[in-house]
């Protein structure tokens, strides 16, 4: 891949000095190079000057695509006459600012992923396609002094005009949005009264809203917090990077934590970046940032609408909007005026992208911080085991928060041991008991299981079969109420089976417990109780799942059953009881980040209950209550849980001391991914610092109809991993075999893997 560089000098430079004929451009394709186009004479120039940085359309095959300029130079390594011309010019200024641009070649680097595939990704949809930097203008209307000083009764005779007028008693502004409902005949009263001279019209992006001042209401820290804020001052106003990870407990008051720190650099001007996981974007969330920090921001989440995402992005990039809170993709946010960028649950899984360019945004976040030469502040109530070591280790500032803001006590966790108490429908005869004890008391109750679904497995009692996916290697979910068999990995739906597929018998036996099946179960036995049902399949329709979580904390249900799309963000003020109805599932994985990911799991949920001001009870059923890692749980020891963790990791090098990398082929052949994988390996150069396995089927082979296989990579030192990839790739890319092997195999390359599947 060719290096490209930064010219600040690039965007006012005229080509016209150093005769640059040449430009190299990165396009949105899989591969990793770039292409060099020849830049039409000025006059054939379609668009403003090209400039390092600018969107450009280039002919691309038979397809035309969106590029970036990645260098201007006035010589191609290329035969002149092979190259093709730009189309035109789309920018008369880079679109990113040199800052986020230099973050941008870092993850290509880091990433090893295509420059192309990068800056595509940082890039609002509606900008990928070619649109115009600014978003569209809209039209709106005010008042002139005219308007205000005239007499009203004028209007008398035209009814509409005076109701327009009217409207301006209590809005300032008014566009085109604020006639949708009215009557049709508004453009022309609108006309008259700007003929008039009574209003005046204007066109422009539409504004932020300001936002009415803070709350004077506001809490004041406790003592815990102040030390904390104490401690963060001098790194705030140091104008430099630096990490803190602030370890607080559930409810410690975190957030109350980032928004004095956010106070103070908003206060001296400057922009702050807040990410928060893709369920932690609550309503409750936005309206705390909102009357607390009293200025104007945006959000940037995958809910938006494209027209909404690229106005947010113009508003961060003009500097209008002085907090951006997003999911991981606001990772991206063109911030000039960056000061401050917090990560809340930084642990969270959502933080790392799954396809495409795979890119971790904590790990992104943090080099931005470094770029911009600004602090940074991690938090969770369960870090990561790389920002924990870390911060132990003093890389990272460590700030702690021990108890619960509200005074509560941590709630009191007890094992229920399945092999004494069997469940019936996924409920063991104490988790009954509590529940309906805690119903009498007027008090909620939270269950939590990570299934949804009636019942995983369907099993034919007579021959043993069960009813599997005929594209996966995994079983069929049994969805009762609506009598489909669905996977949950695919997608594929079908019908009930009424018999089985090999003797046709009907003893069919519906094994193990989804979320429905409980619910079911719930019903019969607490018909009086209010139940919610909250996963992915009761929150399919747009806005749901807010609806049912804001149902939830309001407190209007008894019973709040669901996935993990419960745990996260949300205070659910009245439970006094939370249920995990199983455990088991992540405690012998095969996966090594299983118990780390477990514990995360149940310290969020237990966090929910007894918020407020009594105690709450957690009850976790298990099969293995004896096993050690629940004599954490019990304690609410993370510090005793996670030192044991380290010890492991390191004693095999995993991470955070070792490093992998992942190579993940699938075909529609079955040998084709394995035989990919095995001319990989063989391409790359062999060094004693960098051990690569054999290629093997990955843990669910087939999926979708498809033949997966994986490459797995670990060293201890990154960079000796890093130049085996590199040189590997490029190997690769010369291997005709491979080359012809690729036709008929997808394949990617994850660093920093977080899943193993
Ligand atoms: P975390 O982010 O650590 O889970 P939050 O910041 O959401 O915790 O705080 C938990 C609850 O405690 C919230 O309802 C919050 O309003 C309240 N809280 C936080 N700090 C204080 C404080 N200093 N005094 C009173 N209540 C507080
Ligand atoms: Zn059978
Ligand atoms: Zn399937």
């Amino acid at each position: 891949m060719p290096a490209f560089k930064w010219h600040p000098a690039a965007s006012q430079q005229s080509r016209h000095a150093v005769k640059q004929t040449i430009a190299t451009v990165a396009v949105p394709v899989p591969l990793r190079r770039t292409f060099d186009f020849k830049i039409p004479p000025d006059q054939a120039l379609r668009g403003p000057q090209p400039c390092v940085g600018a969107r450009v359309q280039v002919p691309f095959g038979a397809r035309e695509l969106i590029g970036v300029i990645i260098q201007l130079k006035d010589h191609s390594e290329y035969p002149e006459h092979k190259l093709k011309s730009l189309i035109k010019t789309l920018d008369p200024e880079p679109v990113f600012d040199p800052l986020l641009w230099s973050v941008l070649q870092w993850i290509s680097r880091y990433y090893i992923a295509p420059i192309g595939e990068v800056l595509d990704t940082a890039l609002p949809q509606v900008l990928r396609k070619g649109n115009p930097l600014a978003p569209p203008v809209v039209r709106s209307w005010r008042l002139t002094e005219h308007g205000r000083s005239c007499p009203i009764e004028e209007l008398e005779r035209a009814p509409l005009q005076l109701a327009i007028v009217k409207r301006f008693m209590h809005r300032e502004v008014l566009s085109p949005i604020d006639f949708k409902q009215g009557s049709s005949g508004w453009r022309q009263a609108l006309a008259s009264l700007v003929n008039k001279g009574w209003i005046e019209e204007q066109s422009s992006v539409p504004e932020l809203k300001e936002v009415a001042d803070s709350d004077p209401s506001q809490v004041s820290l406790n003592e815990q917090q102040r030390i904390v804020v104490q401690k963060l001052q001098p790194l705030l106003r140091a104008d430099r990077f630096s990490t803190s990870l602030l370890h607080g407990v559930t409810g410690s008051g975190k957030t109350e934590v980032y928004f004095a720190a956010m106070r103070q650099v908003i206060k001296h001007g400057r922009q702050v970046l807040m990410l928060v996981p893709e369920i932690g974007l609550t309503p409750q969330l936005l309206q705390r940032v909102k009357t607390q920090l009293g200025c104007p921001m945006v959000t940037m989440h995958s809910g938006l609408n494209p027209g909404e995402r690229h106005l947010a992005w113009w508003h961060a990039r003009q500097g209008s909007a002085k907090v951006v809170i997003g999911t991981r993709s606001a990772v991206f946010a063109p911030l000039q005026n960056l000061g401050l960028i917090v990560i809340d649950e930084e642990h969270d899984g959502s933080f790392k992208q799954q396809d495409g360019v795979r890119y971790q945004a904590r790990d992104v976040a943090i080099y931005r911080a470094k770029q911009h030469d600004i602090p940074i502040v991690l938090g969770s109530a369960t870090p990561s085991l790389e920002s924990y070591a870390n911060a132990r280790s003093g890389r990272y500032q460590y700030l702690t928060l021990t108890a619960r803001a509200t005074s509560t006590d941590m709630p009191e966790v007890e094992l229920l041991d399945l092999n004494r108490l069997p469940s019936i429908d996924g409920l063991s005869p104490t988790m009954t008991e509590a529940i309906e004890a805690t119903l009498n008391d007027g008090k909620q109750v939270m269950l939590f299981l990570n299934r949804r679904g009636y019942a995983p497995v369907l099993y034919c009692a007579d021959c043993g079969t069960t009813v599997k996916c005929h594209r996966c290697d995994s079983h069929l979910t049994l969805h009762r109420s609506i009598a489909r068999m669905r996977c949950h990995h695919c997608g594929f739906e079908g019908n009930t089976n009424k018999q089985c597929a090999s003797c046709n018998s009907e003893r069919l036996v519906e094994v193990g417990e989804g979320t429905q099946r409980v619910e079911e179960a719930l019903a019969q036995r607490f018909p009086a109780a209010r139940l919610l049902r909250i996963d992915r399949d009761s929150t399919r329709r747009k806005g749901e799942l807010a609806r049912l979580l804001e149902q939830a904390s309001a407190g209007d249900a008894d019973i709040l059953l669901g996935t993990q799309l419960l745990t996260k963000g949300h205070d659910f003020p009245a439970v006094a009881l939370v249920g995990i109805l199983n455990a088991d599932q992540g405690l012998y994985s095969t996966d090594f980040r299983a118990s780390e990911v477990l514990f995360q799991q149940l310290v969020q949920v237990s966090g929910r209950a007894g918020r407020r001001d009594q105690v709450g009870r957690v009850l976790i059923q298990t099969s293995f209550p004896d096993d050690p890692f629940f004599s954490w749980v019990i304690k609410h020891d993370f510090n005793g849980f996670a030192q044991h963790l380290l010890k492991q990791r390191q004693a095999c090098n995993y991470p955070p001391f070792g490093y992998f990398a992942l190579m993940r082929a699938d075909s529609t052949h079955q040998s084709r991914a394995l035989q990919f994988l095995r001319h990989a390996r063989a391409a790359m150069p062999c060094r004693d610092d960098v051990q690569i396995m054999d290629p093997i089927p990955a843990p669910m082979e087939r999926r979708a109809g498809r033949h997966r296989a994986q490459l797995l990579f670990s060293a201890s030192n990154r960079s000796a991993l890093h130049a085996t990839l590199v040189s590997g790739l490029e190997q690769l890319a010369n291997d005709a075999l491979a080359t012809k092997l690729a036709g008929s195999v997808r394949w990617n390359l994850d660093i920093d893997p977080i899943d193993h599947y």
